[in-house]
């Protein structure tokens, strides 16, 4: 089954659940909720600073925060980092007992920021950029080979309606195929 990236890399959907037989995308008040929750939760961060830039320079010097490119959690308590900070937050799941925490996604997102604020860093030279998936229900899968649609296309056959409704705007996410298989939780 394909699993598929919306917008950030990190969290990943069952194709299916996403898209119909036809590639087309499910009516979003069909989803199942999690991937409702997601995909709502994708609309509000994409585009935001990386959550560990932020952490160093703050609202006053937002310019200089990283859009954030990846996203690891659970919604509500995810985090999103730059390409950069993923390292860090790698680092930090793998070594430094994140992953303890991915069973408790309400403590998840400040258990890093305050592993981060206190000056913590993956070390130099630190190869993270494997994921790792923080989905604590994850089941590791196998990805098979699907055609891209095209998500303007996609997006034009929702319902307006459906997307007024919740507030949110998801013409600017990009949907990514990803061929690669889903890494086991390294815990
Ligand atoms: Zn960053």
């Amino acid at each position: 089954m394909a699993k598929v990236s919306i917008a950030l890399r990190g969290w990943r959907f069952d194709e299916e659940t996403v898209f119909d037989d036809s590639g087309e995308l499910r009516p979003i008040d069909e989803m199942e909720q999690d991937t409702r929750e997601r995909l709502v939760r994708l609309a509000v961060i994409t585009g935001n600073p990386c959550d560990a830039c932020w952490l160093i320079h703050g609202d006053e010097n937002i310019e200089q925060c990283k859009v954030a490119r990846v996203v690891y959690g659970e919604p509500l308590h995810e985090v999103v980092v730059c390409d950069r900070h993923e390292a860090d937050f790698l680092y930090w799941f793998r070594e430094e007992g994140g992953a303890a925490h991915a069973d408790e996604p309400s403590e998840f997102d400040e258990a890093f920021y305050d592993w981060f604020e206190a000056g913590n860093r993956a070390p130099d030279g630190y190869g993270g950029l494997e994921h790792v998936d923080t989905d604590p229900d994850a089941v590791p899968d196998h990805s098979g080979t699907v055609e891209m649609p095209s998500l303007e296309e996609e997006l034009e056959r929702m319902d307006d309606e459906e997307l007024d409704a919740l507030g949110v705007d998801l013409s600017d996410l990009d949907i990514d195929l990803d061929s690669e298989e889903v890494d086991d939780l390294d815990v």
